[in-house]
């Protein structure tokens, strides 16, 4: 009899990368080459190279990337942004949605096989390393132990990795100048910095030493979305069921009915998420392109044509013929020139300051004994220029402007406020409020007149007889 409190076996596997009792199934996939995987290595390679140069890399004189968090500027090619800047930064995250939107429509999943860090590193970085060192144990499926030196070695080499990838990713927050003087000096000086180089070095031999093809069958979202995101037309890659099937091992005396899949298992073996992409398209598949590069070789040696398992898509595959126009991706590009253009004018509008008016606290005006109204006017300056700068401000239509503020000097990327104390005179003002006009310049290149209103009493010239001396509104 069972034991009751045993767990029970599955009846089939329910995940790749499960075992039928619910243990882990390690996957130690083999190397297919192929045209695929030479396009894959010279684009992952770039992107590694790219990576690490792009905080060394200077435009206008400022890292190509640089995520300034203690002092909230954020670098892009040469453009530093503000906290200030939230329209621009969601017309920048929705242009970055609807592109992933776009793209998956038309190509499926490329961005996983060709672009993802995760796919990236862990099969033409980590995964190469593994095999290096592993060597019999690798091919024997984990069958044949490791060595010490030749686990110390790996586990070393992952560590030595992680610890350069880490490093690479503290520069795009703290700089290139910054981190090669923190390397230099004991990590007591920069304890918080130390901390964050080591918990990213943390997890990443977590991810690439454990976690690995769990990441994209199970974590993460993008991986989630495939289903709403691709269409019938959308790039996959897929079997050929009607030429494939009924598959057969390669035998002399095998039947003429028999499908161009001889079983071999190949694509199998060299899938890193462990599916078998002959069972359909699956939510587990990240489009590594391996299983054609393994199957195209299969097909070579057996003398059939290639592309038993290709880039296509669904439609084509089943009915041989695809649409490539339809309403996602009309919507889309659409969708995209709307949010560019809403970006660049916004840019383009942006000044080398940025001028808002603040509300003051207490009562808005006071009527003096003369009949004049005062009113404090609050103005926050932000200078985004590169240099410091130093601002001015003359207000048109009022009787006198005093203020302790002026001239306001700003470092670049440094905001601060002015306080004027206005007087005006009592015909300004008309249905309780008097138009004004604000100057702002810098002695440079920025001079803008801002139009504002202040509010005062609610008579115009001489009707004031019925007013407080003292306005509360
Ligand atoms: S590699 Fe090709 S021939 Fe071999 S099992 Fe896969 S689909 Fe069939
Ligand atoms: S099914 Fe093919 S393309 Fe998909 S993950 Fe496996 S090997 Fe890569």
């Amino acid at each position: 009899m069972s034991n009751p409190h045993s767990i029970p076996t599955a009846e089939e596997r329910v995940l790749a990368t499960l075992n039928k009792d619910g243990s882990r199934r390690w996957l130690r996939p083999r190397l297919s080459p192929g045209r695929f995987l030479i396009g894959r290595k010279a684009v992952g390679y770039a992107l590694i190279v790219l990576f690490a140069a792009l905080p060394y890399i200077r435009i206008n004189g400022k890292p190509a990337m640089l995520l300034d968090l203690p002092n909230r500027q954020f670098t892009f090619f040469g453009r530093t942004f503000l906290p200030t800047d939230t329209l621009l930064l969601a017309f920048l995250l929705l242009t970055i949605f609807v592109t992933i939107f776009l793209l998956t429509a038309l190509f499926g999943r490329v961005w996983c096989g060709w672009g993802c860090p995760q796919t990236v590193y862990m099969e033409l970085v980590y995964r190469p390393v593994e095999r290096f060192f592993d060597g019999k144990h690798y091919k024997s499926g984990g069958r044949v132990p490791l060595s010490a030196p030749r686990a110390i070695g790996k586990y070393l080499t992952f560590l030595l990795i992680s610890m350069f990838l880490a490093h690479v990713f503290l520069a795009y927050f703290v700089g290139v100048e910054t981190l090669a003087q923190w390397v230099r000096q004991s990590p007591l000086s920069h304890p918080a910095a130390f901390l964050v180089m080591a918990g990213t070095t943390l997890l990443m031999m977590i991810d690439f030493c454990f976690f690995r093809e769990q990441m994209c069958t199970l974590a993460c979202p993008y991986g989630r979305f495939q289903s709403v995101l691709l269409d019938r037309q959308s790039l996959i890659i897929g079997y050929d069921v009607k030429r494939g099937e009924p598959r057969g091992k390669l035998k002399k005396d095998a039947p003429a009915s028999t499908g161009d899949c001889i079983d071999c298992k190949a694509c199998v073996v060299t899938c890193p998420t462990g599916i078998d992409i002959r069972d359909g398209l699956q939510l587990e598949c990240i489009g590594c392109a391996q299983c054609i590069d393994a199957c195209d070789t299969i097909m070579d040696k057996v003398g059939k044509p290639r592309g038993l398992i290709r880039y296509s898509s669904q439609q084509a595959m089943e009915e041989g013929r695809s649409r490539l126009l339809r309403a996602r991706v009309v919507v889309y590009p659409l969708a995209l020139i709307v949010l560019v253009s809403l970006f660049s004018l916004t840019l383009a509008k942006k000044g080398s300051a940025d001028v808002s008016f603040l509300r003051h606290r207490g009562q808005p005006y006071q009527v003096l004994p003369s009949g004049d109204i005062t009113s404090t006017l609050l103005i926050k300056i932000v200078n985004r220029d590169e240099s410091a700068r130093s601002y001015r401000v003359t207000v048109d239509g009022v009787r006198e402007q005093r203020s302790g503020d002026l001239p306001l000097l700003l470092e670049p990327g440094a905001s601060g406020q002015i306080t004027l104390h206005l007087t005006v005179a009592p015909d300004r003002f008309a249905e309780g409020r008097a138009d004004i006009g604000v100057r702002v310049e810098d002695g440079a290149e920025f001079d803008r007149n801002f139009p504002h209103h202040l509010m005062g009493p609610l008579y115009s010239g001489g009707n004031r007889g019925n007013m407080p001396q003292g306005g509360t509104r």
